[in-house]
């Protein structure tokens, strides 16, 4: 039967292949009891199970994705362990014998032992190990279940695969990023929320908020996903399908077109030149970078690099990631955040899930309050300076005080590497983002003390407005054009261009293409995106004249009716 989800649209373009749905839930797990001639053959489908993930494991080793972190291998080898382990294996052979009850069965009734056991540990380390035996057993009961493991196999091309997902974090998504998904589907989830932002770098069609989509569709069926509008065709029967083909082979089309416009500076009608640059995850999505023309990058998310990991990366690991970026730009700045994490960023370490996470320890206020580790990142930051343009960008800073300390931080640890006689570049310049109200209303105290700012919208509507931008509930009120959020914007600009500072959006605005006339408008000349947003934002920028759109501007930075906004920018974009 064909039907049709709605969602929130993420990432644009068509997809068109087949479910493949995973689990990241608890497990659910009937319990049944089996005549007793049907005993042995249970034993025998649980061992096949565990030689299958057993080889799924191997074969995950042996095909390691070339982004992954050192720490990928021991972590298969650790759930290799695991599965080897007589706890689960040996035992949940021994249950199903002695019950006669079905392996999963025995299998969740190990586990949940396991997991009571490593609860009780001191040690947060061993503690934090019962999340890879659930991920173990999870593992073997989708092997039994007929599904294959969480990644698809090596192998299997000319597959369109679909994810779809209840939820995926961003730092598993980020694990998936090799297996080249068709599109990613999820139930939760905002349309800035770090797992869209993920998606969308991945340059995969990506709707999320559909809350059923798990229950509705099953593994195998076809699906058509149009990530422009957020709508899934679930089986779609002949016409749909070979319309949809046709509006994929279209849009193909206007890709390649775009990429006439490559080496092109984004200048406007009346001459005004454009920075386009490109917001990165990892060192290797340079190569994205290079292919769609980015002047720079705006923003490296340096988080990224320390999540899926156990052990964080030390100095020279971090030193190196930093130095490639840089290199690899050949000149061009590239401005490196320290590291954002919290909120829906958290270590594998982290020890408390805070009540708030969005308002708690997150960004500056987590590296002023873990002082070697920020330490350890300026240092890396700092050594890298020496080869090539970067600069330093500071997340979630409130105010002077933060501003201040994180000065003192950096000039400490320029002392420390002088005293070592390590070259670094002395004038390496240190920005900040806004992105909490309270930035944008001191924003003198930041342009005083910092080089540049970078406007980061995703949090500052989130924080303007008290909408958490991962949660579907209230995502229908994220709203841009607010005009608390435009005030800001305009405030942060305006004063920024006045004093002579740099100024950039790097949030998702800043690649939204109804939004680039209205930042332009507003005196906007830096523009931070994923690399895929990049050609047809500078395809836009060429089309737009600064005189003509000034006037329309002003009436949309005048105007409070939401519908009023709305035709004004309509009218902006014709
Ligand atoms: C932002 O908040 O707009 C931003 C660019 O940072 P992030 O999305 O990583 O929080
Ligand atoms: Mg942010």
């Amino acid at each position: 039967m064909s039907f049709t989800l709605h969602g929130l649209p993420v990432s644009s373009g068509i997809a068109i292949g087949h479910a493949h749905l995973v689990s990241h839930t608890s497990l659910e797990v009937a319990h049944y009891v089996l005549p007793k001639h049907m005993v042995l053959e249970e034993v025998t489908r649980l061992n096949a199970a565990l030689e299958t993930t057993r080889a799924e494991l191997a074969a995950l080793r042996e095909h390691r994705p070339q982004q992954a972190a050192a720490e990928f291998d021991a972590f298969i080898d650790l759930h290799l362990m695991i599965l080897a382990d007589d706890h689960i294996s040996h035992a949940a052979r021994e249950m199903v014998l002695r019950e006669q009850c079905n392996a999963e069965w025995a299998l969740k009734v190990q586990m949940d032992g396991l997991v009571a056991q490593f609860e009780a540990f001191d040690d947060v380390y061993l503690r934090e190990r019962k999340t890879d035996v659930v991920q173990v057993v999870e593992r073997i009961l989708k092997t039994m279940s007929g599904q294959p493991g969480h990644v698809p196999p090596a192998g299997k091309q000319g597959v369109m695969l679909i994810l779809v997902a209840h939820d995926v974090s961003p730092a598993d998504l980020i694990q998936l990023k090799p297996h080249q998904f068709g599109a990613i589907l999820t139930d939760l989830g905002g349309a800035t929320s770090h797992t869209s932002i993920v998606a969308r770098s991945l340059n995969t069609p990506c709707v999320v908020g559909l809350h059923h989509a798990r229950e509705l569709i099953k593994d195998n069926d076809m699906l058509i996903v149009d990530g422009a509008q957020g709508v899934i065709i679930v089986n779609p029967d002949k016409p749909i399908l070979a319309e949809y083909k046709l509006r994929q082979t279209q849009l193909e089309l206007e890709r390649q077109k775009l990429k006439r416009l490559k080496t092109a500076r984004a200048t406007t009608l009346d001459g005004t030149v454009i920075e386009m640059y490109a917001n990165i995850e990892m060192p290797n999505d340079l190569a994205d970078v290079k292919e769609n023309g980015a002047t720079g990058i705006g923003l490296f998310r340096s988080e990224f690099l320390f999540l899926n990991r156990d052990v964080l990366p030390d100095e020279d690991e971090q030193f190196e990631a930093y130095r490639a970026v840089a290199e690899g730009m050949e000149g061009l700045p590239v401005t490196i955040r320290t590291f954002d994490l919290g909120a829906d960023k958290q270590l594998n370490s982290s020890k408390r899930v805070a009540s708030n996470p969005a308002l708690g320890l997150r960004a500056i206020r987590l590296s002023l309050a873990e002082p070697q580790m920020f330490r350890t990142q300026l240092r890396a930051l700092l050594r890298a300076s020496h080869y090539g343009n970067i600069k330093i960008l500071v997340p979630m800073l409130s105010g002077p005080s933060e501003i201040n300390q994180t000065l003192q931080f950096i000039a400490a640890t320029k002392q420390s590497l002088d005293k070592e006689g390590i070259h670094y570049n002395p004038a390496m310049q240190i920005g900040g983002m806004i992105e909490i109200p309270a930035a944008a209303l001191s924003l003198n105290a930041f342009l005083k003390k910092l080089d540049f700012l970078s406007i980061g919208t995703n949090d500052l509507i989130q924080y303007t407005l008290a909408i958490d931008r991962t949660d579907e509930e209230v995502a229908h009120l994220y709203d841009p054009l607010h005009p608390a959020v435009l005030h800001l914007l305009s405030h942060v600009i305006s004063g920024a261009n006045k004093a002579g500072v740099p100024v950039s959006v790097c949030g998702e605005m800043a690649g939204e293409l109804s939004y680039t006339r209205l930042l332009l408008g507003l005196g906007l000349r830096q523009f931070s995106m994923h690399p895929a947003q990049l050609l047809a934002t500078k395809q836009r920028v060429l089309t737009t004249s600064l005189p003509e759109i000034a006037t329309l501007t002003q009436r949309i930075m005048r105007a409070s009716d939401p519908m009023k906004i709305r035709d004004l920018l309509d009218r902006l974009n014709a």
